[in-house]
């Protein structure tokens, strides 16, 4: 009675800004094309986000997910007929016309939605590849002594692998909270520029590490102008990630490949060269090694991939054994369901294939451990 007689579609068409304004969610900042803010349920300063153009949100810590009615459901504890209810209003009789209208009028909103998403995914990998376009080689530049301090040294003159540039002035931004649309420039400097290619081949993203060698791990430090405590992350991402990975090296005839989340993770994982068909990427980021999950009751450690998921990422066929590893900075129970995702989904959809999770110990990222961190292992 709820779900199909068309305020489900409704409810989807409600902007998720008003929506926001109409709960009075609390300390939500505009950031691009999302609301970033404390989670209305865990709280936290940042893990909750908005995306406007999407109309979904998410929390990073607890998980909470969804539309406009989870959202309703989240903030208000309502259950899904209540905050239907709530959102659009108690259920009408309509005439089998006007139901046919709205869900003609809801199909033609979708695709507009549709049309909309991929017109700012095209025109986001363009400006991607305008990036890469501009950067400069990366041998004999900062990138060389950026990845020495990480503990990744270079061989003299060996060249580093092609899916890196450099870029002498870059330029780190924020969103300009008081004036929509508009960005301040935090800081300007060089960059290490590394390629994100899709399952083709083609550039669909790059991504920036801002580099200072006055810091410890080489990155910028860069503070929120308006906010000094909060740090911006010397690393972006840029385009499309979605399936994509940084292809750090890549054997002909590739059999195995070992990925990590970051490129300083995976390079380490290369450590005394890399041997026979093993290729080394960077998966860029947890979420792109996992694809979508199945979530529900008892499901958050799962670590069931959502086949449906078309756009996540998969080896390449010729690819017999695919190792994940696992940053032993993050929470490592969900961590741990997310990677066995991504390596479930490589199994379903490579047949052959075996998978396994590799990780360097508790509280420990590989590259920390190469830069000589002190393990904080059990038993020690
Ligand atoms: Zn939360």
């Amino acid at each position: 009675m709820t779900r199909d007689d068309g305020r489900l579609q409704l409810a989807h068409q409600v902007p998720m800004n008003e929506l926001v304004d109409r709960l009075a969610i609390p300390s939500l900042r505009r950031a691009g094309a999302e609301l970033v803010g404390p989670c209305p349920s865990c709280g936290g300063t940042d893990r909750f986000g908005v995306n406007l153009q999407k109309a979904v949100f998410l929390c990073r810590r607890c998980e909470a997910k969804g539309d406009q009615v989870a959202l309703v459901r989240l903030v208000l504890g309502l259950d899904f007929p209540a905050a239907l209810d709530w959102l659009v209003g108690a259920p009408q009789e309509l005439t089998r016309e006007q139901r046919a209208e709205q869900a003609r009028r809801a199909a033609a909103h979708k695709r507009e939605r549709e049309a909309e998403a991929e017109r700012r995914r095209c025109l986001a990998i363009r400006q991607a590849r305008e990036i890469w376009n501009y950067a400069l080689p990366a041998d004999g530049t900062l990138v060389v002594d950026y990845l020495a301090r990480r503990g990744l040294t270079v061989r003299a003159n060996a060249r580093l692998p092609r899916c890196f540039r450099y870029e002498p002035a870059a330029r780190l931004v924020v969103a300009d909270d008081s004036r929509r649309g508009e960005y301040v420039t935090v800081h300007e400097g060089p960059a290490m520029l590394a390629a994100i290619q899709g399952p083709d081949h083609s550039i669909t993203g790059v991504h920036r590490t801002w580099i200072d060698l006055d810091q410890p791990k080489g990155k910028v430090v860069a503070r929120h102008p308006k906010k000094p405590d909060e740090l911006l992350p010397s690393k972006k991402v840029y385009g499309s990630k979605k399936g994509g990975a940084i292809r750090i090296h890549t054997p002909i005839e590739m059999e195995h490949l070992i990925m990590a989340e970051g490129i300083e993770t995976t390079m380490s994982a290369m450590i005394g060269g890399p041997r026979g068909r093993t290729g080394y990427w960077a998966g860029v980021d947890l979420g792109n090694m996992a694809g979508a999950r199945k979530l529900g009751p008892g499901l958050k450690y799962a670590g069931i991939p959502d086949l449906t998921d078309q756009e996540a990422f998969v080896p390449p066929a010729s690819v017999k054994h695919l190792v994940y590893v696992q940053d032993g900075d993050s929470e490592p129970k969900l961590t741990k369901a997310k990677l066995q995702a991504g390596l479930r989904r490589a199994m379903a959809l490579r047949r052959g294939l075996t998978a396994k999770i590799v990780h360097p110990g508790d509280g420990i990222d590989m590259n920390d451990l190469l830069m000589g961190a002190e393990p904080v292992c059990k038993g020690d």
